[in-house]
């Protein structure tokens, strides 16, 4: 018996990965973040799986459900968003599992910003431009630390996928403007890949207002930085000039 740590990917449900999909199949207990996965996810399971939403589940609880499945000693598919590995909470979830000797998984996901990057047909790292991409959030309950804040992170002007800010969009842009200026392009991507996926793309002057007018309050990817403007050298991965042996990615 184990448990498995499921990415569901960011909304479409052909984006979760075989094996993901293969282990929903497969499992008697299926437990996921009812409030961002898609429920379209729990086709998947059989008809005799027990299901939970763990959007009102307190840890105590979810873990209960996990030792139930032990003693019947089956599996437990536990889903989560985009990758269980970003803002996923997983690892109290998995600390708890230890203390009970339960054995666990873990299978990755598409995250959300890399979904938000397809849904604008947009490299992240584009060559003269950004070759670093940092995955952040501004404080919120959560505290951040010191050397992560964003007025630290601004210092790199890297591509900045901000997760769990769009109600701080203001703050965001404000603590951006100095060192990305005001012209710097924003993209921010409501729901990627769901049905109801909304894009604006704005600049960090213009962006309170584009968001504001575009009536988007959660579920949303705030990516900052130059590439999104793609004024960019072409890469020498391709370049019949650059010498390689065997086009040696370094
Ligand atoms: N583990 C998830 C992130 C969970 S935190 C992942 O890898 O994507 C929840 C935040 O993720 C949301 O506030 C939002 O910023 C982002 N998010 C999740 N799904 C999204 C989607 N389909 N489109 C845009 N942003 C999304």
């Amino acid at each position: 018996m184990k448990v498995y740590f499921i990415g569901a990917g960011p909304g479409d449900p052909e984006l979760i990965t075989v094996k993901g999909k293969r282990l929903i199949e497969s499992s008697g207990y299926c437990i996921y973040a009812g409030s961002l996965v898609n429920k379209e996810i729990l086709k998947y399971c059989r008809e005799e799986t027990k299901i939970y939403d763990s959007a009102s589940m307190a840890l105590e609880e979810i873990i209960n459900v996990m030792v139930d499945a032990k003693e019947k000693n089956t599996d437990v598919a536990r889903v989560h968003t985009g990758d269980p590995s970003i803002y996923g909470a997983i690892q109290e979830q998995m600390s708890e599992l230890d203390k009970r000797g339960i054995d666990y998984e873990m299978v990755p996901g598409v995250s959300s910003f890399l979904a938000a990057a397809a849904s604008l047909k947009q490299e992240l790292t584009l060559p003269g431009v950004s070759q670093t991409v940092i995955i952040t959030r501004i404080e919120g309950r959560t505290p951040v630390p010191e050397t992560e804040k964003l007025e630290m992170l601004s210092k790199t002007k890297a591509t900045l996928c901000i997760f769990l800010s769009i109600k701080e969009i203001k703050r965001v842009a404000d603590i951006l403007k100095p060192a990305y200026g005001n012209d710097c392009p924003v993209a921010i991507v409501y729901k990627a890949t769901w049905k109801d996926e909304k894009i604006i793309t704005s600049s960090l002057s213009n962006v309170v207002e584009a968001t504001i007018l575009s009536d988007i309050k959660r579920t949303a990817m705030i990516i900052v930085g130059d590439v999104l403007s793609r004024n960019f050298e072409y890469s020498k991965l391709y370049d019949k000039h650059f010498k390689h042996s065997h086009r040696d990615q370094s």
